[in-house]
């Protein structure tokens, strides 16, 4: 489908969005070559029109007493608006005014905008002025009514079809253009209206297929934001998306941290087959433990395939090669463990360098027990699960302002998270746990609330 564009212009009662109200719109539905399409009404802003503005727009008081409200004319300018990229000349000025008198209607209009204002900069360089009536003038756009809405929409209209005709690699623009235009893409039975219904808050969001089965769990701080980003992307993970997800719901979780938990919590328990195809792109190398020969364990890392995930329990996963071999070289470090078995050191058939040092207990020339170098080893793979402060509550905001959420580590190890009233989070520890849903101890996990108390400074930590 070729992209269309609204090229709209308003006139409006002063120049404040937030105090001025509409007073007539023209909208130019355009394909980039031609006029396809235009409307253009006339609006009773509800406030009386100053003097000033009349002698500027001709439009009287008299004019819009009959005219219709903006309500009555909404639905016609989301229609015509559907799958368009918005346009105007200062189109931030016409976008306020429209996505506020939207938004007094409980609405939220969201478009990809451009401006003819910036790509005539670019276009056309050296003009002295980038105003609407200079560039009429510099170009010999025939008008009638300047300063009435359809006039100067179908004027800049004009200036939009010159500034396409340019050659694109002179215009940055066109890349904003076809990424409005991917932004077009969306799974079958999903529409931009819809996705525009979605929150702008923190929370889990779930892609389902046409049998209602879960095939993409994400979290974000705005979930609307991040599905328009989702599907405007080009890459394997778009495509699979397009192709399979038939329906979108979501969960608010106020708390970042608590979306990032129940997250990595549904993916584990549900699987879903995107998430599992894409985890293994993002984190392609493991850490895990093999039995090295006279019963030795051994951290190995290695390029995740669905055999080893089978029948390894990952320690950690990794972006490279590199940082999974480093997290291998930390925890033998700091367990005395030995270099030679983990393969930091080339297995000479004798002791290992650190046995010298007398940093490895010489499990490498079978010196130490296998027993008891391997609970060092299980001891090691376990901290991944550990904190330091053992007993202590994190506190977050929850979902509206009448509650907190609340994640509880206990003995060292996360247990759980829930939501608690604000007041009752000073009632005490036993309170608190009572909120709490209980889950199981997890290696990933632990390091995404290990990562969030150390990146999220609004966290409020509760020791007890
Ligand atoms: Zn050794």
């Amino acid at each position: 489908m070729a992209t269309k564009y609204a090229i709209i212009d308003i006139e409006t009662t002063g120049g404040l969005a937030k105090r001025d109200r509409i007073t007539e719109i023209a909208i130019v539905i355009s394909d980039g070559k031609k006029i396809i399409d235009q409307y253009d009404t006339l609006i009773d802003p509800g406030i009386s029109i100053p003097y000033n503005i009349t002698r500027i727009t001709g439009i009287t008081n008299d004019m819009v007493v009959d005219a219709p409200k903006f309500y009555e004319v909404a639905k016609k300018i989301v229609e015509m608006t559907e799958d368009t990229i918005f346009v105007a000349h200062n189109v931030g000025f016409d976008y306020g005014f429209i996505q506020n008198a939207f938004a007094s209607l409980g609405y939220s209009f969201s478009k990809r905008r451009l401006c003819t204002v910036r790509m005539s900069r670019k276009a056309f360089p050296g003009l002295k002025s980038y105003s609407l009536g200079n560039l009429i003038k510099h170009f010999d756009i025939s008008v009638n009514d300047r300063h009435r809405a359809l006039e100067d929409a179908v004027a800049t209209t004009k200036i939009f079809h010159m500034i396409l005709e340019q050659k694109p690699s002179e215009i940055k623009e066109r890349k904003l253009i076809s990424e409005a235009v991917a932004l077009t893409r969306l799974p079958e039975g999903i529409t931009m209206e819809y996705i525009k219904t979605l929150p702008t808050q923190t929370g889990v969001y779930y892609m389902s297929n046409e049998s209602n089965e879960i095939v993409y769990i994400g979290k974000s701080v705005n979930i609307q934001k991040r599905i328009k980003q989702h599907f405007s992307k080009v890459d394997n993970k778009t495509d699979k998306m397009l192709q399979k997800v038939r329906s979108i719901h979501y969960e608010l979780t106020g708390s970042e941290l608590a979306a990032l938990v129940k997250e990595a919590v549904e993916i584990k328990e549900l699987k879903p087959e995107i998430n599992k195809a894409l985890r293994r792109s993002d984190y392609p190398y493991g850490v895990y433990l093999v039995e090295k020969k006279n019963d030795y364990f051994k951290f190995k890392s290695a390029k995740l395939t669905n055999a080893i995930e089978n029948q390894f329990e990952i320690i950690s996963r990794h972006s490279s090669a590199r940082t999974a071999k480093s997290f291998i070289k930390r925890y033998t470090s700091a367990f005395g463990l030995c270099r030679q078995i983990n393969e930091i050191e080339k297995d000479t058939g004798g002791a290992c360098f650190e046995y010298a040092m007398q940093k490895c207990l010489g499990a490498c020339i079978q010196l130490e027990d296998p027993s008891s170098y391997n609970e060092r080893v299980l001891e090691a793979a376990e901290m991944t699960n550990v904190f330091l402060e053992p007993n202590f509550v994190i506190v977050d905001h929850g979902r509206d302002d009448t509650e907190k959420a609340v994640f509880l580590v206990e003995e060292g190890v996360f247990k759980g998270y829930g939501y608690i009233s604000s007041e009752d989070v000073f009632l005490g520890i036993e309170e608190i746990k009572e909120s709490i849903q209980y889950l199981k101890t997890d290696k990933q996990i632990t390091s995404i609330v290990r990562n969030q108390l150390s990146t999220n400074t609004k966290l409020n930590i509760i020791k007890f």
